[in-house]
């Protein structure tokens, strides 16, 4: 990639710095970046050279992003990423527009992954669910979603579709969680998911990481890496309204999710995950949510969250 993502300069123009791109235990000649280049002009970081479409197209629909083992994953919560979508949820739920008479919400998450944000939404008090439409390209994903939704005996209708093609209508809440730092054009998924919003007040939800670069030894499979500012950058171009842009979790020196994370951080985790299967969901959900700071706002946090809508014209 010649450009930047986020703001277009030309890296053969500008003078840009480079790190080593982070992948322990990976070997360079499995496609594998060698750097990642930050541009001069917004800061946005991008993998040099980037992961080809075909490697991740067998990353993400042959089930090896989410590292199963069989084709069926076991019907439970899994409390990490629960915990997560909890946290968004709460947070997009602040800013859904009152709709007067048309309470019911429809929403859409491109990579849903567990579908968790969909479910926690199907339970919400304050507004209603009446349709998640979720799109994941994983197969083994999308069959524990339509379980799940059974399961838990969900009335709201789901969608599960593996890919954006197949997209129809419109939405109140759109949500692109982890998924622009696995993208060569960010800004073009944006865009297709702004005009999926269903009105001027139509939300559009988004989680990446927080400069993983600077905490993590391996980021693989991630293309673009952002900060607060370049993500803002991005959100301004795209003539977007931004409600809140903050980060979250625990500060990403020290989260768990770091490879220098404390001694006595890491104790914990491993007492917890021994465990595990001893240990109640509601629990354990609570337990990793203050483990990942994942319900924090922190000034260095591991994770940046936006929410923005159209701006009225
Ligand atoms: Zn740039």
């Amino acid at each position: 990639m010649d450009t930047c993502p986020t703001c277009s300069c030309s890296f053969s123009d500008c003078n840009f710095n480079s790190i080593p791109y982070p992948a322990k235990g990976w070997q360079h000649n499995q496609g594998i970046p060698d750097t990642i280049r930050f541009c001069s002009q917004c800061g946005t970081g991008i993998a040099h050279p980037t992961i080809s479409d075909m490697a991740t197209d067998e990353l993400y629909v042959q089930g090896k992003y989410w590292q199963q083992s069989t084709t069926k994953l076991p019907l439970k919560i899994f409390p990490v990423p629960f915990g997560l979508a909890q946290a968004r949820w709460e947070l997009i739920q602040k800013s859904l527009p009152d709709f007067q008479n048309k309470r019911e919400i429809k929403l859409l998450d491109i990579g849903a992954g567990h579908g968790y944000i969909g479910l926690i939404a199907s339970f919400g008090h304050n507004s209603v669910l009446s349709e998640y439409h979720a799109i994941e390209p994983d197969p083994t994903m999308r069959q524990y979603m339509r379980d799940m939704w059974i399961k838990k005996g969900r009335k709201q209708k789901l969608n599960v579709i593996p890919s954006m093609d197949q997209v129809t209508g419109y939405y109140d809440v759109v949500v692109l969680s982890h998924i622009l730092e696995h993208l060569q054009d960010p800004s073009s998924l944006i865009n297709s998911a702004i005009a999926l919003l269903s009105s001027q007040q139509g939300l559009l939800f988004i989680d990446v990481p927080n400069q993983d670069h600077l905490f993590k030894n391996n980021v693989f499979p991630h293309i673009v890496f952002f900060s607060p500012s370049s993500l803002k950058y991005l959100l301004k171009q795209e003539q977007l309204e931004i409600i809140h842009l903050e980060t979250w979790g625990r500060n990403m020196y020290k989260s768990p999710a770091n490879a220098n994370t404390p001694l006595k951080m890491k104790l914990m985790g491993e007492m917890i995950r021994l465990s595990y299967r001893f240990l109640p969901s509601k629990f354990l959900v609570q337990f990793y949510a203050w483990y990942f700071g994942g319900n924090q706002m922190n000034t260095e946090g591991t994770w940046i969250r936006a929410l923005c809508r159209n701006k009225e014209s």
